[in-house]
């Protein structure tokens, strides 16, 4: 599928040219996306430093943004921007993809066969959409009643599958965690939903939510209202099913129910599919990752636990928090100053505190705004308004005021 390319895993190792080049900087980052950039920025801003970024994208995208698309809400354009203009000043680009790891030797080795190494390591590069795991699926998504908003070129195609849906059953499925924003696959649900209502279909439609959770969502305090929007809005739950095929001329969805191991068989007319999603490759096989191969860093510093000039934020990272932009927003100034004290020999006094972020559209102008922390508990930005209620205010946060956020203030490192 052409979006893979996004993530940069795809680039064909065989392919690549003897060594050509050694460089040296003095930190060097991996991945220009939303953990990559805010870092960078907030390290430029910080101090006098020779920074380069590896980056093969030319272009940024800001994803949260695709559940609107999804929705018929933005046009898709509006989440994409050019990633030169998000490089901070000061910063180099290199526009070439990391293909392995030689933290022993301070050494990067990117897919174009340049070694580059580093006195500091910060590795951003997100994380692997593995589309292949569920049969039937390559090749499918956009088509025939299949669709999904986890990239970037085919997320308006998940607009004109709801507004194709004439009724019957239409199905949204959540892989086994851990996936980039966990509320992603009911967010698009609960906007579907509330179309289908608006066009009349929803009387002759079942809404069908499959995912391989026990629960709606992590958080208790956040489950609690989110099981009452289920209620609300009628739609039949599957937990503890997690998707394995599609079968995409019959229109069947075939599940393995995780504690009977039982194949469960849904026919859909309509099917909104969150792929399962694991660590890239490369980083995978690289003396960095943990057992499930994620890099491997300290819950409260982000410091690499066998290599204290490494550090990690983001989707990449072993962080047991929800891999979310609301994360690394709150990940990146810990990083940033526990590098500078790395740095300076100093003790590492930033501590992350797990808070990450979930804005859960249950209505087109209503939303309720997750906010946690590592304990789960709630960590509300606006501690004097109940964080458990759907809030108009909250939309508009949604649709304005966080996009503009992450542009102007995360990216740009001031907020
Ligand atoms: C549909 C959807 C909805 C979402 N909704 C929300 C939301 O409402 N709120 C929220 O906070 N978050 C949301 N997210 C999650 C959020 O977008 C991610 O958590 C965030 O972008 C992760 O940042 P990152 O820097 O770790 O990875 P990314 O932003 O994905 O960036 C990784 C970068 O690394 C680059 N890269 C890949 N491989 C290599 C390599 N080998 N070498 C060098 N560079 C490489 C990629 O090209 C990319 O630019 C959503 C995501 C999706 C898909």
């Amino acid at each position: 599928m052409e979006s893979t390319m996004m993530d940069g895993t795809d680039l064909a190792l065989e392919q690549r040219p003897a060594q050509r080049r050694s460089r040296h900087h003095q930190i060097v980052i991996v991945g220009g996306g939303s953990g990559g950039i805010t870092a960078a920025a907030r390290l430029v801003r910080a101090m006098p430093a020779d920074v380069a970024i590896i980056e093969p994208s030319a272009k940024h995208y800001y994803q949260p943004l695709w559940t609107l698309v999804g929705a018929g809400v933005f046009p898709k354009e509006r989440s994409e921007r050019d990633e030169v203009d998000y490089i901070p000043k000061g910063a180099t680009w290199i526009e070439d993809a990391v293909a392995s790891f030689e933290p022993e030797d301070n050494a990067v080795v990117t897919a174009g066969g340049d070694r580059i190494t580093y006195a500091y390591l910060i590795v951003a590069p997100g994380l692997q959409l593995n589309w292949d795991a569920i049969k039937g699926l390559e090749g499918n998504v956009g088509r025939n009643g299949v669709c999904s908003n986890y990239a970037y070129d085919q997320c308006e195609r998940t607009w004109q599958t709801i507004q194709g849906f004439t009724g019957g059953t239409a199905l949204f499925t959540m892989p086994v965690p851990p996936i980039k924003c966990a509320g992603a696959p009911q967010k698009i649900m609960y906007l579907a939903d509330s179309h289908f209502r608006r066009s009349g279909v929803r009387d002759r439609s079942r809404i069908v939510y499959a995912a391989g959770t026990p629960g709606i969502f992590g958080a208790p305090d956040f489950a609690v209202p989110l099981n009452a929007v289920v209620a609300r809005k009628g739609i039949e739950t599957r937990y503890k099913h997690d998707l394995t095929e599609i079968r995409p001329d019959e229109k069947e969805a075939v599940f393995k129910q995780l504690d009977s191991g039982e194949e469960v068989t849904i026919p859909y007319d309509m099917i909104h599919v969150t792929p399962p999603q694991g660590p890239p490759d490369f980083i995978k096989r690289s003396p960095l990752a943990n057992e499930a191969g994620w890099v491997d860093v300290h819950k409260h510093t982000l410091q690499h636990v066998r290599f204290p000039n490494v550090f990690s934020l983001g989707d990449a990272s072993s962080l047991p928090t929800s891999k979310t932009g609301a994360a690394i927003r709150k990940e990146a100034p810990v990083l940033v100053k526990n590098l500078i004290a790395t740095m300076r020999s100093q003790p590492l006094t930033a501590s992350y505190d797990g808070y990450a972020s979930c804005p859960l559209p249950t209505d087109y102008g209503k939303l309720l705004l997750a906010e946690f922390d590592y304990d789960m508990k709630p960590a509300p930005s606006f501690p004097l308004l109940d964080p458990t209620k759907e809030r108009r205010a909250w939309w508009e946060l949604k649709l304005h005021g966080l996009p503009a956020l992450y542009w102007h203030g995360m990216l740009r490192g001031r907020a």
